[in-house]
């Protein structure tokens, strides 16, 4: 299959099948921002929560979930303000704006030019001098608009990790090093916004920044990169389609940087970072808050700034990830209804099953005969567990192509052996086996396979 054709393959099937719609779909859409539908939320919750068990189900990570809205002068100490900006430069020729610095990535937004490269542009002479633009959204709280109530949407969850800092190690009596970890909304006027999912202005972020004494910096460094990309192999990223990108050219803050990266169809982009933030956050905050965001060893007896080692996902581009390297096209044998056997194309997620949306569909092999009954009834006991669908419509083999579509690890068929024998067949996803269990063990079955 032709990489590109992959993206365009998951965009059309995340709408058909309810992952992702743009948007104000109806108005025309919004650039850069996506609605997750009845599939995609499901995923997206099972994406974050996979992360926050690994993160918080550890003896010294605490959860946190702050507000989007801080107070202003957060960002002019994380320094936001003054440099989280992008260079943008304008095409005198077609009015377009773009970001200077990744103009490869980039077609010319003009449909006069549609297929052209904005680096071509640029190459001859078309553009203006690059200026700093800054990504945060600005408003203001409330009525009056003056520079004394600005407030801007949190590029970042990060900062309100740091400025909890005191306040999460004091009510948990947590010693270092521990980490505090947070998944929330972030917000960037990105320049330009492109693939899908990967470049959004509103998206969601899954932070941990952990605190330790700063001459360990290296060993959790070490660490926790070798954590996160444990973490989303066993979530099925497959390793191969990893990339770990060594910063060559470090953020203001940080002493150190790692991207991990995920081979997408239009190439290796970051689907997280690892960053050693040192001691630069916190010592800001104490600069410009008054308060000081220091720990004292009881053991030791010194006073310090802890340094911070952060690791920075982007669930929805996680999501993404997930979803491309799920997508498959499979040729399989059938059987027709005279007993012959022809091939035809199953369309397929693999995903992972605990990151799957629907996690068992539950089938009457046809409707007669008492099966839609015990098939209700059986749907019914599992929703005390797992999201289930419960589908009558159509011959067994097309049931079986729209789940395998929406990634739906477990089908469970009630047919005529169960009327005697209180069996029903549970087929699996990826190898399409099917088993004959006992239809009062189902829960247990798939509770064991959902185990990691
Ligand atoms: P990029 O260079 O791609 O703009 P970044 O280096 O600015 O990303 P970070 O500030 O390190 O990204 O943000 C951490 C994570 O948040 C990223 O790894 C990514 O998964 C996610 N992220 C950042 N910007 C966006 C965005 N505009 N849309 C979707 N996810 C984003």
């Amino acid at each position: 299959m032709a990489k590109v054709d992959i993206t365009e393959k998951v965009v059309s099937l995340s709408k058909r099948r309810g992952f992702v719609f743009q948007s104000s779909e109806i108005y025309g859409g919004l650039n850069g921002c996506y609605d997750y539908g009845p599939l995609g939320v499901e995923l997206l919750k099972n994406v974050k929560e996979a992360w926050w068990k690994d993160m918080t189900f550890r003896e010294n990570i605490e959860g946190l979930d702050a507000s989007i809205l801080m107070h202003p002068r957060v960002w002019e100490a994380s320094g936001h303000v003054e440099n989280f900006t992008d260079p943008m430069v304008d095409c005198k020729e077609c009015k377009c704006r773009f970001r200077a610095d990744i103009l490869e990535e980039i077609d010319c937004g003009s449909k006069a030019y549609k297929g052209r490269k904005a680096i071509k542009c640029q190459q001859e002479g078309k553009f203006t001098e690059a200026r700093n633009f800054n990504l945060m959204f600005k408003s203001h709280i409330g009525p009056m608009e003056d520079s004394t109530n600005v407030v801007y949407l949190r590029p970042e969850t990060a900062q309100g990790i740091y400025v909890n800092f005191l306040n999460v190690k004091e009510s948990s009596r947590q010693k270092l090093p521990f980490g505090i970890a947070q998944i929330g909304k972030a917000f960037r006027n990105e320049i330009n916004t492109k693939n899908f999912l990967f470049r959004t202005r509103e998206f969601e972020q899954m932070e941990m920044q952990f605190f330790i004494r700063p001459e360990e910096d290296a060993k959790w460094f070490e660490y926790w990169k070798e954590q996160r990309i444990n973490w989303f192999v066993k979530y099925g990223i497959k390793r191969e389609k990893l990339n770990i990108h060594e910063h060559e050219k470090l953020a203001h803050y940080a002493k150190s940087a790692v991207d991990i990266e995920y081979e997408f169809p239009f190439g290796f982009g970051e689907i997280e970072g690892i960053h050693n933030r040192t001691d630069f956050d916190l010592k800001r905050h104490t600069e410009y808050s008054g308060k000081r965001l220091e720990y004292f060893d009881d053991q030791t007896k010194e006073k310090f700034t802890p340094y911070v080692i952060e690791t920075s996902a982007g669930a929805s581009r996680s999501f993404m990830a997930f979803l491309i390297n799920a997508y498959d096209e499979e040729e399989v044998t059938k059987e027709n209804s005279d007993g012959s056997k022809s091939t035809e194309m199953r369309t397929i997620l693999h995903l992972h099953p605990a990151l799957a949306p629907i996690k068992v569909a539950v089938f009457p092999l046809v409707n007669r005969d008492g099966m839609q009954d015990i098939a209700h009834n059986i749907t019914e006991d599992l929703r005390n567990n797992f999201k289930v669908f419960y589908d009558d419509s159509g011959a067994v083999g097309r049931r079986y192509r729209r789940q395998d579509e929406c990634g739906t690890p477990f089908c469970v068929t009630v047919d005529s052996e169960t009327l005697e024998n209180s069996t029903v067949t549970i087929r699996e996803r990826d190898s399409m086996v099917q088993e004959r269990i006992s239809k009062d063990k189902i829960t247990e079955y798939i509770h064991e396979k959902l185990r990691i």
